[in-house]
């Protein structure tokens, strides 16, 4: 979300300060461990010293005068997100020529990768097999429900995987099939995952199911309310992933006793 705002405000700004048929050209690749995007632009290009200022709040160097709209913040913006990121942000141009933006972040294992990693950290394999129950995964985000399918074959194959889009199906998935565990999502298509979690808390074929939030909203006032409400757990996107499988192996055990 924050690197595709980052592009949108470099895109942007490809885009206002081009000249008449003028061309973009973005362009990707790795150096090293280094992944760079560029921007480049066949624009009025940034004298050198308006250059160290592009990057401050509010800072126009002239572009207030012209008709080209704009608040200044576009660039001040995408700095700060790139710093937060872990990331930089840099610029080449040449008067009358054209500007290059370009952005840069360190490379990374993927997740799945990660995931590989950690099996020292861990018990056994055996121990793993022994872990067997039915999970309802609740979640509408494709990527997610593939990262934990994969984790949950590979490092928990006694699990058992469901999973369920919307909340008022899932509900009637849960009371029909009593899984062991559910894992819920805050932001579904339908109704909020705490409606879905006060659902499944008022019915009593359903309330003693242990379910564990898994969210991007990591505010506090919102883990609170959600435990209050009865979760067992919550856990924050991007998923933690030796904590992750921790969680599950604890509630899946627990409640094969
Ligand atoms: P805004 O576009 O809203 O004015 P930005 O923070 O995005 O604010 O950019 C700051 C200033 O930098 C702009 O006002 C413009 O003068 C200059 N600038 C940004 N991008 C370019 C570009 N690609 N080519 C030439 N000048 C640019």
């Amino acid at each position: 979300q924050r690197l595709k705002q980052v592009l949108i405000n470099l895109l942007n700004n490809a885009v206002k300060y081009n000249k008449e048929n003028g061309r973009i050209e973005v362009t990707t690749e790795q150096i090293a461990e280094v992944l760079r995007i560029s921007v480049k632009d066949t624009g009025l290009g940034i004298s050198p010293e308006n250059i160290n200022r592009i990057f401050n709040p509010f800072e126009r160097i002239g572009a207030e005068k012209t008709e080209t709209e704009g608040t200044g913040l576009g660039l001040a913006v995408s700095k700060k997100l790139m710093d937060a990121m872990g990331g930089t942000i840099g610029i080449d141009s040449v008067v009358n020529e054209g500007t290059t933006f370009w952005i840069e972040f360190p490379t990374t294992l993927s997740q799945h990768e990660n995931a590989g990693s950690i099996q020292a950290s861990h018990s056994t394999d055996q121990e793993f097999c022994e872990t067997a129950g039915l999970i309802l995964y609740i979640e509408d985000n494709a990527s997610n429900i593939e990262l934990v399918e994969q984790l949950l074959n590979s490092r928990l194959p006694g699990v058992r995987l469901m999973t369920q889009m919307n909340g008022r199906p899932a509900i009637k998935l849960a009371a029909e099939f009593k899984p062991d565990l559910i894992l819920l999502d805050l932001n579904l298509p339908d109704i909020h995952g705490s409606e879905v979690l006060k659902m499944l808390m008022e019915s009593p074929v359903t309330k003693s199911i242990p379910v564990v939030v898994i969210s991007a909203d990591a505010m506090s006032h919102q883990q609170e309310k959600l435990l209050k409400y009865g979760a067992r757990d919550y856990l924050t996107k991007p998923l933690d992933v030796p904590e992750f499988l921790r969680v599950v192996e604890f509630w899946v055990k627990k409640n094969n006793k």
